[in-house]
């Protein structure tokens, strides 16, 4: 079966499939310059099944053309493929299952750069817990994720509820700092 295929038929969290109208798979360029790394799908996202098109995603698109970041470039992805009911956190359990799908799409897609956008993308490229991660100790912070350079910053959402202009500053700036990592790995 094909990897696409064994995502769409996963029954891995019973609550998660239950639950949800489409997997979201990700989408974008492969290989890519910026990969975006976010949580999981919202209520728009699990009804059209591509991420990052909701509100949130908006306020994202919106700055990353702002930034003049070639979108058809990147590439978007989020650590759980299908949406929590409620857009309730997900669980230790459900990130756990959903590990393997997004290792081995990276792997395939090959990114320049990671942008990891909130605790869960943090955590993810950090390889700790969830619940270990203080999201705002490492916003900015770059990682070292299998070779390849990964950003943490606030997820957009975040950006929608604490409006203080310098959250939006830092974010563009974790951003442009992702684009000039991406040129240099092209020159
Ligand atoms: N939030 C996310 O983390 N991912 C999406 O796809 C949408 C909202």
């Amino acid at each position: 079966m094909g990897f696409n295929k064994k995502l769409q038929n996963c029954t891995r969290c019973p609550e998660l499939v239950a639950n949800r109208t489409n997997v979201v798979i990700g989408v974008g360029a492969i290989p890519c310059d910026i990969l975006f790394l976010g949580e999981a799908p919202g209520k728009q996202e699990d009804e059209e099944g591509i991420p990052f098109i909701g509100a949130s995603g908006q306020l994202l698109r919106a700055i990353v053309q702002m930034l003049k970041i070639d979108i058809n470039t990147c590439h978007i992805l989020n650590v759980l493929k299908c949406r929590p009911p409620h857009n309730r956190d997900p669980r230790a359990s459900e990130i756990m299952n959903c590990r393997e799908y997004l290792e081995h799409q990276i792997k395939v897609i090959k990114p320049k750069v990671i942008v990891a956008m909130g605790k869960y993308a943090q955590a993810f490229v950090c390889k700790k817990p969830a619940s270990a991660m203080r999201v705002m100790k490492n916003v900015g912070k770059t990682v070292d994720y299998e070779g390849i350079k990964a950003i943490m910053t606030f997820h957009p959402s975040y950006l929608s509820r604490d409006q203080r202009p310098e959250i939006e500053r830092a974010f563009r700036m974790h951003l442009k700092k992702a684009k000039k990592i991406a040129r240099e790995k092209t020159e």
